[in-house]
């Protein structure tokens, strides 16, 4: 059976693009987002000097992981909520809405300040959640799965809208393939291909993708010219000092070279007919 026709709000109609409102930004129908952040929220000092940082370098939210969700149960775990508080804190003091991962419905009520809520991609089936964040207002971004299709990933956001919550933003972070010199392998055009089927905006996260700094400039042009919403990119004032993810994460100046470099190429990249530019 064809699933697609299982998919009824997440489809794309004749009402155009999706524009989803965070605050003073969106994402989606013409607006670009440039989400950056550490990977996890370390300290306050780390947080707010992040915030900072990237606010000037053109960020539009601010992303941290409080609750990280790692491989190994010896990793650092995130600072919980004592890192959804601070990464509150930091989004206000920079004026940038914040986004960060849930990991299991019981902690949605700690949430509370925060602007939008991320479901990675280990959790992308997780319907018990999904279902619950469909009845909750805030916008959710939902990463697609590494080893789940474009059509699983539709159907995770008609689990979230189907329920109400019509605020739903995908992500493309790769997906697990025999290539070992990236950390996955980043499916560009799922892109297009969900703009073909879909009203709601897709981002591109070039950082989980590769896993690796070098990387992140090139494969955020060849995102943005596929026709993504925007960027999420993990920045650190010193990636080498990172407790997750340092080998991927990029400096301050490094991501305000991104931002420059991606708005000259916008007005050319691919832009699906009935988007409002
Ligand atoms: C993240 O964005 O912090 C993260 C854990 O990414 P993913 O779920 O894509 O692995
Ligand atoms: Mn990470």
């Amino acid at each position: 059976m064809d699933t697609y026709s299982l998919i009824h709000t997440a489809l794309k109609t004749d009402k155009g693009y999706s524009k989803i409102k965070i605050g003073n930004t969106a994402i989606g129908n013409g607006d670009f987002a440039y989400i950056a952040g550490p990977c996890s929220v370390e300290s306050y000092e780390q947080i707010f000097a992040t915030a900072q940082e990237v606010k000037k370098a053109g960020a539009t939210l601010l992303r941290g992981g409080a609750y990280k969700p790692r491989t190994s149960p010896y990793d650092f775990q995130g600072l919980g909520k004592e890192g959804l508080r601070l990464l509150a804190k930091a989004g206000k003091a920079s004026g940038l809405p914040v986004v960060t991962e849930i990991v299991q419905i019981g902690d949605l009520d700690f949430f509370e300040g925060i602007d939008v809520i991320q479901v990675g991609a280990r959790n992308m089936q997780n319907f018990p959640l999904l279902k619950q964040l469909g009845k909750c207002n805030k916008p959710i971004l939902l990463k697609r799965g590494f080893a789940n299709t474009i059509r699983e990933l539709l159907l995770s956001a008609e689990y979230i809208m189907a329920e109400g919550n019509e605020n739903v933003i995908l992500c493309e972070r790769g997906i697990r393939t025999f290539e070992t010199e990236t950390r996955n392998t980043l499916d560009i055009s799922s892109v297009p291909v969900i703009k073909q089927i879909s009203h709601l905006p897709i981002i591109v996260d070039p950082s989980h993708a590769t896993g690796s700094a070098s990387l992140i400039l090139p494969v955020s042009l060849a995102a943005a010219a596929a026709g993504c919403d925007g960027l999420m990119i993990e920045v650190h004032p010193d990636p080498k000092t990172a407790l997750c993810d340092g080998e991927e994460s990029i400096t301050p100046e490094e991501f305000k070279q991104i931002v420059l470099k991606t708005n000259n190429i916008l007005p050319c990249c691919y832009k699906p007919r009935g988007i409002n530019i």
